[in-house]
């Protein structure tokens, strides 16, 4: 039920199915250079085949990026199953995703990503050794997301202090895209600052209950990106950093927990062009991965591990920051040019 797929950019591909159960999907590891490559299992609805595919390569080669920027021992890989959770997820389904990740023997560690819960995770655990994120059991390390948030935090108050000239986010106006398992942590923090709040979430229900929590301002979801902001945290959906919402940015720093934000390379260059700050997200959502690896790596005292690999995100944010201003290039830039150099001074090891 593995198949391996040729590739010319990843180490290894698998497609993985099990009639039984209804489940396909694909395995990608981008890298195992800096150790056992690591990465969510995502489930969601595609297209097809093709659109699963290009999902995990991007996903598991920008895990490589991640895994290097928060300097971890890990490589990256990403896994998918094509399917609705909500309807199409069963636990014959995810035992049967759990003994392909085991057939791997630790050439990749899966965690929890969209469309996962810990308790999948629980499942998946009675058959493999290989996975993370869980409630439960030697060094769980549970839901990572709240500490997804306290890193895109500490690299907003890094942004902050270039921008404003204070990492003081008191009465700074954040409006935060997105408002699920990382966004609502956001906010917490920010309201914690003393940060005011501008919220919207495509669910109604979702964005009211947080604006009563952290008495907020409600936000469109539809043009959230455009609200009258010191700083715009996408925290929901990929690609919302385009050649349509751009120019239609007010905040002065763009800084969140959405993976690939950009919608392409040239993106991060129109932000440069108008002035606006963007935090590279895998720079700056390293947090849940940071977490995540305490588990796989068996991290005997986790918290102050976790807590000095958070602060070493903001020593990178930090250097990327100071060296895309030296060269008034794109952060977006550097940061790839700084995390390929420490994969390349990997290998070279
Ligand atoms: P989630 O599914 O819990 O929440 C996402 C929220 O965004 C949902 O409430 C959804 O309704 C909302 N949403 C979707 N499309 C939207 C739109 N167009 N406008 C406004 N709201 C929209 O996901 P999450 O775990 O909070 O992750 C959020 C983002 O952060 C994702 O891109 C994820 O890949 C990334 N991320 C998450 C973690 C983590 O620890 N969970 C770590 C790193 C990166």
């Amino acid at each position: 039920m593995l198949t391996r797929l040729s590739s010319d950019t990843h180490e290894d591909v698998y497609r993985v199915e099990d009639p039984a159960s209804g489940l396909r999907g694909f395995i990608a590891l981008h890298s195992t250079a800096r150790g056992p490559a690591a990465g969510g299992l995502r489930m969601r609805v595609y297209d097809s085949d093709e659109a699963a595919l290009r999902d995990v390569l991007n996903l598991s080669e920008g895990m490589s990026y991640k895994n290097a920027a928060a300097d971890l021992p890990l490589g990256g890989g990403k896994a998918v199953i094509m399917g609705d959770p909500a309807k199409d997820k069963s636990p014959q389904l995810l035992r049967a995703m759990g003994r392909a990740v085991e057939q791997l023997d630790g050439r990749y560690w899966t965690a929890e990503d969209m469309g996962m819960t810990p308790e999948d995770m629980a499942i998946m655990a009675g058959v493999t050794r290989f996975v993370a994120g869980r409630d439960d059991g030697a060094h769980a390390s549970g839901d990572p997301s709240p500490v997804t948030a306290q890193g895109v935090l500490g690299a907003m108050k890094v942004g902050a202090a270039r921008v404003f000239g204070t990492r003081d986010l008191s009465g700074k106006t954040v409006a935060v895209q997105g408002l699920g398992h990382v966004g609502w942590h956001l906010c917490r923090l920010l309201h914690d600052a003393g940060a005011r709040l501008i919220v919207a979430d495509m669910d109604p229900a979702r964005t009211a209950a947080t604006a009563r929590d952290f008495n907020t301002a409600v936000g469109d979801p539809r043009t959230i990106h455009a609200a009258d902001a010191d700083i715009f945290a996408p925290c929901a959906i990929g690609g919302i950093l385009n050649a349509e919402t751009i120019p239609q940015i007010r905040a002065k720093m763009v800084a969140g927990a959405a993976n690939n934000q950009l919608a392409t390379d040239a993106d991060a260059d129109l932000l440069h062009a108008r002035g606006i700050l963007y935090l590279p997200d895998y720079v700056a959502n390293g947090g849940g991965i940071i977490n995540v690896s305490a588990e796989i790596l068996h991290i005997e005292d986790p918290a102050p591990w976790v807590e000095d690999k958070l602060k070493a995100i903001e020593t990178t944010v930090e250097r990327i920051l100071a060296r895309a201003e030296g060269e008034n290039a794109s952060p977006a830039h550097l940061a790839d040019r700084i995390v390929e150099n420490r994969m390349l001074a990997t290998k070279a090891g």
